[in-house]
């Protein structure tokens, strides 16, 4: 609902006062771009205030998972905001919703995860996961062992570690990131592997070899962690290559480095599995949770904590005392509400399956609609996570220049028809990443508008 000011004042007020993240804030002052306001939402379906109506294929960013409307959560909300606003979770306090969701979550988490730490966004989870690896190794008495590997095109965040953590340069351009004591290591893309001769297998043991040799020459007793999304989600929606996750494990377990795995996108079951780390046999130490976990009707994150790394944070607290690390909105009470109704929606209207079998039938038509297309270099996907790649010349595998902006012309096209889906930063992919209540019917009209909108941009 709008509230009282008339369309033309809430378009000045935005101009003239609203700092908008990822925005080019000079056309935006200037009235270049198109602003656009949104009222309301039913489904999978976002309107606007000027009543356009449009699919949100992205499910606002990967995280309205359960859809939108969805009255069960905003009641929930609305309960919790009568009998108990707020109280701290700090020395002990908790409400019923935070220790009923913690309890959850252990329960659909991969093997031997023990206890949840809440944030409100995945950024501030993945600084907590960064301060608890330090902890952890000064506690083992390991103080020189502190950096942190992630990969080229990762997204952890747009903090100052987080930010360093992500693997994109549009992310750390005048902002003087990435900081020390974080190194990046080969992402793995395959579609753009340099050799292209190289198999799958070969080519996820090169990202292990290089993950290898960067650990030697910086000297595995200072490298701490390894960070990476089961499936790279910002840096480009791109699944790993065969046996990757397992050549990287081995790597890890060889030098004691400990796995943090980034499931902000991919947990709660965007891929078709409860988890990414289930889905590729992933077994880290530390899982990122955020977005699915309230499908976003309420900001709210955490880290899951191994067994194994609560019982040495045990043991610093016996030797040090009590943890000194907590946000105000740790487990805020309205967002742990929004959880719980959340993940018994999950549960009840069965959405990890339907996002393992509407998302292989999005994938394939997309794939019939477009793989063959003389300008997309490959479709590709996982569950209901999906891209489409766009080259110049699909033999030579050359790619356009970014000033053609190619993808953001194809999403713009795409959104004229209706609807939304995600001109990716960095190269022109358009991602896709629907609610996991996606039907069929609703798979065809994405497929049909995605047709249309590459067709009408680069020819047939
Ligand atoms: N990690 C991953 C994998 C993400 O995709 C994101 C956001 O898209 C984040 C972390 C950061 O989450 P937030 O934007 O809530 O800080």
């Amino acid at each position: 609902m709008l509230d009282r000011a008339s369309d033309n004042e809430l378009t000045a007020w935005d101009r003239d006062h609203f700092f908008h993240p990822s925005t080019h804030m000079a056309q935006h002052a200037r009235g270049e771009t198109p602003n656009r306001i949104i009222t309301g939402a039913e489904g999978v379906y976002i309107t606007d205030r000027a009543g356009k109506r449009s699919l949100d294929a992205f499910a606002g960013l990967y995280c309205v998972n359960v859809g939108y409307g969805r009255k069960t959560i905003t009641d929930a909300i609305a309960a919790q905001a009568a009998a108990l606003p707020y109280y701290h979770a700090y020395v002990g306090h908790g409400s019923e919703p935070s220790i009923r969701l913690a309890k959850m979550i252990i329960d659909r988490a991969p093997k031997g995860m023990s206890r949840v730490f809440f944030g409100l966004s995945g950024s501030d989870a993945n600084e907590t996961n960064l301060k608890l690896v330090w902890y952890v190794n000064n506690v083992l008495g390991r103080p020189e062992k502190k950096k942190i590997i992630s990969r080229w095109r990762g997204y952890h965040g747009s903090g100052l570690m987080t930010g360093s953590l992500t693997g994109l340069a549009a992310f750390h351009n005048l902002f003087d990131l990435p900081k020390p004591p974080v190194l990046h290591t080969e992402a793995p893309y395959y579609f753009r592997r340099a050799d292209r001769s190289q198999s799958e297998d070969a080519f996820s043991q090169t990202c292990a070899d290089k993950l290898e040799e960067l650990i030697l020459a910086e000297g595995p007793d200072t490298v701490a962690a390894f960070i990476g999304e089961p499936v790279l989600g910002t840096g480009g929606i791109v699944p790993p290559p065969r046996g990757y996750w397992d050549k990287i494990q081995a790597v890890l377990a060889k030098y004691d480095i400990m796995l943090i795995a980034d499931e902000v996108i991919t947990g709660f079951g965007r891929l078709g599995s409860m988890f990414g780390s289930d889905h590729y046999g992933i077994r880290p130490d530390l899982i990122t949770i955020a977005k699915g976990l309230t499908s976003a009707y309420a900001p709210l994150s955490g880290v899951i904590v191994s067994e194994k790394v609560w019982r040495i944070l045990e043991q610093g607290s016996d030797e040090f005392g009590a943890i000194g690390h907590g946000w105000t909105y740790s487990s805020h009470p309205l967002c742990a509400a929004a959880g719980v109704a959340n993940l018994e929606l999950v549960d009840e209207l069965g959405l990890v399956d339907n996002a393992r079998e509407v998302g292989a039938y999005f994938r394939k038509g997309l794939a019939d609609a477009l793989g063959s297309h003389r300008h997309v270099g490959e479709v590709r996907g996982e569950g209901l996570l999906a891209a489409v790649e766009f080259v110049r010349d699909r033999d030579d595998r050359t790619f356009f220049d970014t000033s053609e902006k190619v993808g953001p012309r194809v999403a713009a096209a795409m959104l004229d028809n209706g609807v939304i889906g995600r001109a990716m930063p960095q190269a022109d992919i358009l991602g896709f990443a629907p609610p996991l209540c996606l039907t069929r019917e609703e798979a065809d009209v994405v497929v049909d508008a995605a047709r249309k909108a590459v067709e009408g941009t680069l020819g047939r």
